[in-house]
């Protein structure tokens, strides 16, 4: 299909059914070809394996993804697009398509332990709560692929010291290797976002890059360092209730791990979190 055609296309869906995009969910559709392919190569899926996408809204992106794996799984929370799905998807016999809230599925469940991705153009309104429900849920597949707004996608990415560097940043870079691939301007969206997007790829790790006896403590000290980010990470860490740990304490396993007592938590990677929480257990 062509881009032109896939725009077409997308406003007739809409027009044959009278359907109005919902802020609520999050839906913004892609018009453009050219993303829908760059996508799915992104994914690096496999013809064996299956695929779990999030939101397939009218389709599009469901379509191309079932040319390119074995099963997919198309799990969708607006009631008002199933029937559309049925008929836009009608006789592609490998998709299956599932009507529940992504946050309450058990997405292991659906593909009957094979070997799966997930792939999605995220709902803008619960992007970092699904992402982040994958990866500590440890949901087994190969690698997730999403798009998402810009600035998010830099915060998955960015190195420390930069000020889009946080909780998810770490987050993302424990359990995945993840990489920007492409930009997406809202202009290949209907309706178009306020915002551009960029498609990131995450590469699920086997195993974390660093080892902690008590990943929890590492997650915690993590929350508490970016839970006030422009306070020193001394301050932040024992004004943050969910560690209740005493000040001396904190200080003490800062100076352990060589670091100043005014350093704060956006200055330090993964590796030396992993040091503070193995500091803090020994
Ligand atoms: N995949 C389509 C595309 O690329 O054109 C639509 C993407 S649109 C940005 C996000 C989709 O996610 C919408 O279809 C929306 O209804 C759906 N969605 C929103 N919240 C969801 C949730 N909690 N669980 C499952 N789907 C959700």
């Amino acid at each position: 299909m062509t881009e032109r055609s896939l725009a077409d296309n997308t406003r007739a869906v809409i027009d044959r059914y009278g359907f109005s995009a919902s802020k609520r969910f999050g839906q913004n559709f892609i018009k453009d070809n050219r993303v829908l392919e760059d996508i799915v190569e992104a994914s690096c899926l496999k013809k064996d394996e299956s695929v779990v996408e999030i939101g397939p809204g009218l389709g599009a992106l469901t379509e191309v993804l079932s040319e390119a794996a074995d099963q997919v799984y198309a799990v969708e929370v607006d009631r008002k697009l199933i029937p559309i799905l049925e008929e836009t998807l009608k006789g592609r016999d490998n998709i299956h398509i599932i009507n529940q809230d992504i946050m309450k599925t058990d997405v292991k469940a659906l593909t009957d332990g094979r070997p799966f991705r997930i792939v999605a153009n995220l709902p803008y309104y619960i992007t970092t709560p699904i992402i982040m429900s994958l990866l500590e849920n440890r949901v087994p597949c190969r690698s997730i692929t999403v798009m998402v707004q810009k600035e998010v996608g830099e915060r998955m990415v960015a190195q420390p010291g930069n000020k889009d560097y946080g909780a998810l940043t770490l987050a993302v870079g424990y359990y995945t290797k993840a990489a920007i691939v492409r930009k997406v301007p809202s202009s290949c969206f209907i309706p178009a976002p306020k915002v551009d997007s960029v498609v990131v790829h995450m590469d699920v790790l086997q195993k974390p890059p660093v080892e902690v006896e008590d990943e929890e403590l590492l997650f915690s000290l993590i929350r508490g360092a970016f839970n006030q980010r422009r306070k020193t990470l001394l301050n932040a860490l024992s004004g943050y209730p969910a560690l209740d740990l005493d000040k001396e304490v904190i200080r003490k396993a800062i100076a352990d791990i060589g670091e100043k007592p005014t350093v704060r938590g956006e200055e330090l990677s993964l590796r030396r979190f992993a040091d503070l929480a193995g500091a803090l257990t020994s």
